[in-house]
């Protein structure tokens, strides 16, 4: 192949890398259907049937389709109590992959977190990150540690282009180190992607800028990789000299740089449930030991099944691979040059596992107080049965003012064809259409934690 062919078999249509083998029907419903649904849910899309969504763009977390290897998986998993031949194999697979020895799978992220700030975090403690996802913060702040994001001022401007938004601000950082002192910082954080921001990435220059400010006051660097391989993806296509490098070595250096590691493994380990907590420091790793112990179960099973186990270190064979990677940021960005086309802002550049809506832009009517976002994402739902996820003053909690008023459309992967996403384009713009007709939504009952899980809310 001489030089044009090859230029346009890049033009093509990148398609989905797999076929379907096992397909589940999603229910139709009529808008009276979803007008009812909606109401008894008491405007909070958590509380909604799932089987009462055409399209689920709740989450990305633990909805992927697992591969047919990941199915044989299941059926090789070893259930032994201690020492599961299915645990070696993932050991060996995170060894491989992220260059830590000290492997402990848990049930899911938070666990990871839980187990990581019950050594780390206390009072009087403060916990930077770029920006802490909220089960993190939620943590960090049930061990009495004040968690804090400093992301780069250009992450709080939807419409700026810049190819790494998921940045610290490392001067912010040294600033911060110098006001509370090294002792008051247990350990730095760095989410990658970034989801907070909108799933923007973070760069290698940034981790590593970020380490350097870490080993001037002797502090771990702790990742929260849920979507690493995202996060490498962007890296090779996007940070310079880095396009010829593998997805593999990108993610190692990520993983080299850092002390600590938490990772949901419902994202990029594409399993339905599973975590991991990596940890280099020996005598921290034997005290993460105890503590999963005394919750999650044994140290070669950490609160899975054998079977999870298998089929979460095949997830993290796949998820590295360029065609995988390729289909997966194609087909959200694809989704976002469609809402931007309908004249919808949302964060730009479109990030890695989902499209987030700016919502004080569709809808400039509604006060902050009035939850634009939840407005939109009950919109979403009557217009066109799509669960989506209010990220703005719902999910921040009372007193605190997110930097943005969003609605996050979440891609699960593998899950959904270019014509469902073609769907959701459509229902957006019909919605954009009639936006002057949204109402805000008061609370009338809410949690004092992670309130956007269970609040209820009635329309003003
Ligand atoms: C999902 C997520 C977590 C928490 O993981 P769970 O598996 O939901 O407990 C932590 N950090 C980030 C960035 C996440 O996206």
């Amino acid at each position: 192949m001489d030089g044009s062919a090859l230029r346009e078999v890049a033009l093509r249509t990148i398609i989905e890398p797999f076929r379907i083998k096992t397909v589940e029907p999603i229910r139709m419903t009529t808008p009276g259907d979803r007008d009812r649904i909606l109401r008894s849910a008491r405007f909070n899309p958590f509380r909604i049937h799932g089987s009462d969504v055409l399209i689920d763009l709740l989450t990305d977390s633990g909805g992927a389709a697992m591969s047919s290897e990941q199915w044989a998986g299941i059926m090789r998993g070893d259930e032994s109590y201690a020492g599961s031949e299915s645990f070696w194999r993932l050991r060996d697979t995170v060894k491989k992959l992220t260059g830590f020895e000290n492997v402990l799978p848990t049930h899911q992220g938070r666990a990871s977190e839980r187990i990581l700030f019950e050594l780390v975090g206390g009072p009087g403690r403060v916990v930077p990150s770029n920006a802490h996802f909220d089960t993190t913060r939620a943590n960090i702040e049930h061990s009495g540690a004040e968690a804090l994001d400093l992301g780069i001022a250009e992450s709080a401007d939807p419409r700026r282009r810049h190819p790494f938004k998921g940045n610290m601000d490392v001067a912010a950082l040294e600033a911060l180190i110098a006001r509370v002192g090294a002792d008051r910082v247990p350990v730095v954080m760095m989410t990658v992607t970034n989801n907070t921001s909108g799933g923007q990435p973070v760069s290698l220059e940034n981790l590593r800028e970020v380490r350097r400010v870490c080993d001037r006051h002797s502090l771990p660097l702790i990742l929260d990789a849920c979507r690493f391989a995202e996060n490498a993806w962007f890296i090779k296509i996007r940070e310079p000299g880095q396009r010829e490098r593998t997805v593999r070595q990108i993610a190692l250096d990520m993983f080299d740089l850092a002390d600590g590691v938490t990772i949901s493994a419902k994202k990029d380990g594409l399993v339905n449930i599973g975590g991991l907590l990596l940890i280099r420091d020996p005598a921290l790793f034997e005290r993460a030991c105890n503590l999963l112990i005394l919750t999650e179960g044994y140290v070669t099973y950490g609160g899975l099944a054998g079977r999870d186990l298998e089929a979460m270190a095949q997830g993290f064979e796949e998820v590295v691979e360029d065609d995988y990677l390729s289909y997966r940021i194609r087909s959200v960005e694809y989704l976002g040059e469609k809402l931007l086309a309908a004249g919808i802002q949302i964060i730009e550049p479109p990030g890695g596992h989902a499209i987030y809506i700016d919502a004080a832009h569709f809808a400039p009517h509604l006060p902050r107080e009035e939850f634009p976002g939840q407005a939109v994402v009950c919109g979403l739902y009557r217009v066109g049965g799509i669960r989506s996820c209010e990220i703005g003053g719902v999910m921040a909690g009372p007193g605190r003012t997110p930097p943005m008023e969003l609605v996050r459309l979440a891609i699960p992967r593998r899950v959904y064809t270019q014509s469902h996403i073609d769907y959701v384009a459509e229902a957006c713009a019909e919605l954009f259409a009639v936006r002057k007709e949204l109402r805000g939504l008061r609370i009338v009952r809410a949690p004092e934690v992670l309130r956007h899980f269970t609040a209820e809310f009635e329309e003003v």
